[in-house]
């Protein structure tokens, strides 16, 4: 049997390659995009290999809609088709927004929230032709409750449910599920240099009072991605140890 294959997006480092390496352990083919370049993502790529998994790498940005292009040409080219799209990619460049540049807000727009349109755009046309697909797109529990210093980034995570539920209605009757998955604090390169002061305030909001792993987030794309999710469509997944009770 043909195993199917998964487009991870910014899956070089962080809750990416934790995606990656947790899918291809799961029997699926790794498609890993990310802007850095493919020898320093060979950690990932070595991992997922040594799962068993068939790996291609492309170096593409999501921001740009050309650059995906190529991506899911590529990755069809290898493939045959893309059976998983998890859109993961995301930075922040936080700041008051009395203090933020247009710089700060346009790039967390392009990266965080044009980027899912961008390849969820190239890839759903090959899921329609397959009647297949399962999309997941990461939000985040700011883009449902908002946090000060993230105008930008939490506008892009509220965007990302509203897309979510917007191409679930489109693209159900087609086999095709979209869902999201909405982190709260975890512990990858991301969260690495908050103060010790914010880490201790956010940790005292959390129920299960610590931050979360990136294998945390993995098992939830994992489900989403699975079959045992097949009933499963417009759903925004929490996984942020009850931060949000
Ligand atoms: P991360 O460690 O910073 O990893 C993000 C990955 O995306 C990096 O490999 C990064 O590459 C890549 N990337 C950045 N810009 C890109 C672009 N234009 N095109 C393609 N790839 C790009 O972040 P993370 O913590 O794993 O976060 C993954 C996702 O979860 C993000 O969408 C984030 O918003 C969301 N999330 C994370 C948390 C958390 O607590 N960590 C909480 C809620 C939601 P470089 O390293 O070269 O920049």
């Amino acid at each position: 049997m043909n195993k199917k294959a998964v487009l991870i997006t910014g899956a070089a480092g962080g809750i990416g390659a934790c995606v990656a390496e947790t899918l291809a352990g799961e029997r699926y083919n790794i498609i890993i995009t990310d802007v850095i370049p493919e020898e320093k993502a060979e950690n990932t790529i070595n991992k997922c290999k040594e799962k068993g998994a068939e790996v291609l790498y492309i170096q593409s940005d999501v921001s740009s809609y050309s650059s995906c292009e190529e991506a899911v040409k590529q990755s069809v080219e290898k493939f045959g088709g893309i059976y998983g799209l998890v859109n993961n990619a995301g930075i922040i460049k936080d700041a008051l927004l009395m203090r933020m540049t247009e710089e700060q807000w346009d790039n967390v727009i392009s990266v965080n929230l044009k980027g899912v349109f961008n390849m969820s755009h190239h890839v759903v046309p090959h899921m329609v032709k397959a009647k297949a697909g399962r999309i997941v797109s990461l939000s985040s529990v700011a883009g449902i409750y908002g946090n000060a210093g993230q105008t930008n980034y939490s506008s892009t995570k509220a965007g990302i449910i509203g897309f979510t539920k917007s191409l679930a209605k489109e693209v159900g009757a087609r086999g095709i599920t979209v869902n999201a998955v909405a982190p709260g604090f975890i512990e990858t390169p991301m969260t690495a240099n908050l103060p010790q002061k914010a880490v201790e305030e956010a940790t005292s909001r959390i129920s299960l009072k610590s931050f979360g792993s990136a294998q945390d987030i993995a098992n939830a794309v994992s489900f989403l991605i699975s079959d045992k999710a097949s009933y499963i469509s417009g759903h925004v997944l929490s996984v942020d140890g009850g931060m949000s009770l």
